[in-house]
């Protein structure tokens, strides 16, 4: 039995990241958890905060540019901690602003530099258009990705890095060349908001798992009925862009 097993999900910057029903990724996180039979500590992180020390899994949403120019230099300071947590195979789920922000640096449409923490090799440079809507992929370990985008930046990764998936319908990383997201380490990174989590329930158990094995160094699922979920990616695929 899992009884009592507790795991730490940090959100990172929900005051000023977190948009286009980001938040549900964390709660879907908490209800699989329990689930699985483990006990879900949610804990947020803003700026100023002091960082905690016993985290399992890291998620942070999207923003306006806005949102990412206050939270910047808050996310400089702590990066060597979030490097490290990296290293270390945390699990982490990071959406749209603060993907482009674990990155190299986000040039605005206005032409100011954001810069980032470069824990992914990216870079990302604001198009001249937004690249809005439904957007599809494919992955080789989630099999189809569901979700919505808005963004402005345009994401280039860098050779070597992976990306999360294929877009099949949509923009996704850069709207050129087909590539959506980034895998990492335990990090999966991505534009699509919507919630991700509750269309796409394999990747909440995937971000669970690692962290049940890197703590308590085993997993054993519980069967979820996801007919709901099934229910929603029907009707999401049917959605025009
Ligand atoms: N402000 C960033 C952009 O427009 C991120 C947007 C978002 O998180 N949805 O590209």
């Amino acid at each position: 039995m899992n009884d009592q097993k507790k795991i730490t999900v940090l959100q990172l910057y929900p005051r000023d990241m977190n948009i286009y029903g980001d938040w549900g990724n964390t709660l879907v996180l908490k209800r699989r958890l329990q689930w699985h039979g483990y006990e879900p500590h949610l804990i947020e992180y803003n700026p100023g905060d002091a960082f905690p020390d016993d985290v399992d899994i890291i998620v942070g949403g999207g923003g306006q540019d806005s949102g990412q120019d206050i939270i910047q230099q808050d996310l400089l300071s702590i990066s060597p901690r979030l490097h490290d947590l990296a290293e270390a195979d945390v699990p982490m789920l990071m959406i749209c602003g603060l993907y482009q922000l674990f990155g190299k640096f986000f040039k605005t449409q206005d032409g100011h530099v954001i810069e980032g923490i470069g824990l992914l090799d990216i870079e990302t440079h604001a198009g001249p258009e937004r690249l809005a809507g439904n957007i599809i992929t494919e992955s080789h370990d989630f099999g189809t990705i569901i979700g919505y985008e808005n963004h402005s930046g345009q994401t280039f990764l860098g050779k070597g890095l992976k990306p999360l998936g294929t877009v099949k319908r949509g923009a996704g990383n850069n709207g050129q060349d087909a590539t959506e997201g980034v895998r990492y380490r335990n990090i999966i990174a991505t534009y699509l908001h919507g919630s991700l989590l509750p269309k796409n329930p394999a990747i909440a158990d995937f971000l669970i798992e690692k962290a049940a094995m890197r703590k308590y160094g085993e997993f054993t699922p519980t069967v979820i009925d996801d007919r709901f979920a099934s229910l929603a990616r029907e009707v999401a695929l049917k959605r025009p862009r």
